[in-house]
């Protein structure tokens, strides 16, 4: 139990906020720069239940619904996105995957000492040939008496330099695809440290190579051959989730800075926010904004209802947000001038942060396919609908 156990959503939210303000945007650049999310800042976080914000209590976590967890990512995302990037890892991506699929036994184990933030975990699906066809994943497995045996590399994995456990996506010879827990310090587990990244720099992200890595068939996640199916799905469909309110909220923020700044610089003797031009570019801003902060919350209605369509409003809201966030920081950079190609603004950091979204969770084509399948189910008129409006003209 941690002290927010008992308050309430609008409270947890105010004090993220305030908690945002004072602890997390402050240090947003120096993280960036550093490339490293500082201890003391994940343990503060832990501290107050936050990796746990949408987990029920039971497991320390807030117990927040999806509007309201969208929110209070939100209110991170817009602080910091490398901090976000912390939620939609270990509170979205592992933690709901492994509410609903994991055993009593790997719960009790790892959910608990994740809302802490005492171990952290990453999901480790994509490889250096493997990314959007994430069904031919390459890294192995096979069954030896009651253990298996792991082989293979991971790549562009989040938190993998630091996390404690990995949960890895695996094939066996018949191409049956099947999640494992991995804890690092099992033999033959390696992790690289990759630097250079356009964004999200201090997410900690690394290779993971398996050299004949031996789990037991209690680390197996959900069931053997639904990987996939179940483990791989619901972890992106979740992550989508958190990525639409990582684009909606970097956009708002970019939307600030931008607005500030074309009522703080002049030029020609007047500010910059009297040029019909920097307005156009306002005006856009705040209608993108308002559209995808929309979108991101009627995704997160549906989700709370458990609508059928959720899943699919939540693709359109990542794509959307993404998109939009790319766009806003984009005329952010723009309305900045030269001081929007440095970092002593936070434009350019926006920019290099936002692009990153169109292409984790799934990229942009991806989402567009995921959509226009879902649209071509959704929007064909029925044949007799059809004869029947044309009997009507
Ligand atoms: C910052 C960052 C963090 C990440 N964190 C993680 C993590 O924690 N865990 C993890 O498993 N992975 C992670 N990834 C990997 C990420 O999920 C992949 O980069 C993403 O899925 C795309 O795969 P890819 O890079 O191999 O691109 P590819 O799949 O090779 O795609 C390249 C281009 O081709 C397009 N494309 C591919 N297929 C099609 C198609 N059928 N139709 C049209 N266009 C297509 C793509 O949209 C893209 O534009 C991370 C990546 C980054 C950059």
């Amino acid at each position: 139990m941690n002290a927010h156990t008992c308050a309430s959503a609008a409270q947890i939210l105010e004090e993220a906020k305030q908690f945002a303000a004072q602890e997390i945007r402050p240090l947003a650049g120096e993280i960036d720069a550093k490339g490293e999310l500082p201890r003391s800042l994940i343990d503060k976080m832990g501290k107050r239940g936050y990796l746990a914000a949408s987990w029920p209590a039971e497991f320390g976590g807030l117990g927040l619904d999806p509007v309201a967890y969208g929110l209070f990512t939100e209110q991170i995302g817009k602080a910091c996105s490398n901090t976000r990037a912390l939620l939609t890892v270990q509170t979205s991506l592992l933690g709901e995957t492994m509410l609903r699929f994991g055993t009593e036994a790997q719960k009790r184990l790892w959910l608990p000492q994740v809302a802490r933030a005492e171990k952290l975990g990453a999901f480790a699906l994509s490889e250096p040939n493997v990314g959007s066809d994430a069904k031919s994943v390459q890294t192995t497995y096979r069954k030896e008496g009651g253990r298996y045996i792991l082989n293979g590399s991971k790549k562009w994995i989040s938190f993998a330099a630091i996390a404690d456990f990995f949960v890895v996506t695996a094939s066996d010879s018949s191409g049956q695809i099947t999640s494992f827990i991995v804890e690092r310090e099992r033999e033959g587990v390696h992790t690289l440290p990759m630097a250079g990244m356009l964004g999200n720099r201090a997410v900690h992200i690394a290779e993971i190579r398996l050299d004949e890595v031996e789990v037991p068939a209690e680390n197996v996640l959900g069931n053997v051959g639904g990987g996939f199916t179940y483990i791989v799905s619901t972890a992106l469909d979740h992550g989508r989730y958190s990525i639409a309110w990582a684009g909606a909220a970097i956009a708002a923020e970019a939307l600030e800075a931008m607005v500030t700044y074309a009522r703080s610089r002049s030029q020609f003797g007047e500010k910059l926010h009297h040029f019909q031009l920097i307005k156009g570019m306002i005006g856009d801003a705040v209608t993108k904004v308002h559209a995808a902060r929309s979108l991101c919350l009627a995704a997160g209605e549906m989700r709370r209802s458990v609508a059928a369509d959720a899943i699919h409003e939540t693709a359109i809201a990542k794509y959307f947000t993404s998109k939009v966030a790319v766009e806003v920081t984009n005329d952010t950079v723009q309305i900045h001038g030269g001081n929007g190609c440095r970092n002593d603004y936070p434009a350019e950091r926006l920019f290099r942060e936002a692009k990153v979204l169109e292409i984790i969770e799934g990229t942009s084509q991806i989402q567009q396919q995921v959509i226009a399948q879902y649209g071509l189910r959704k929007y064909a008129v029925k044949k007799q609908e059809a004869v029947q409006t044309k009997k009507e003209a």
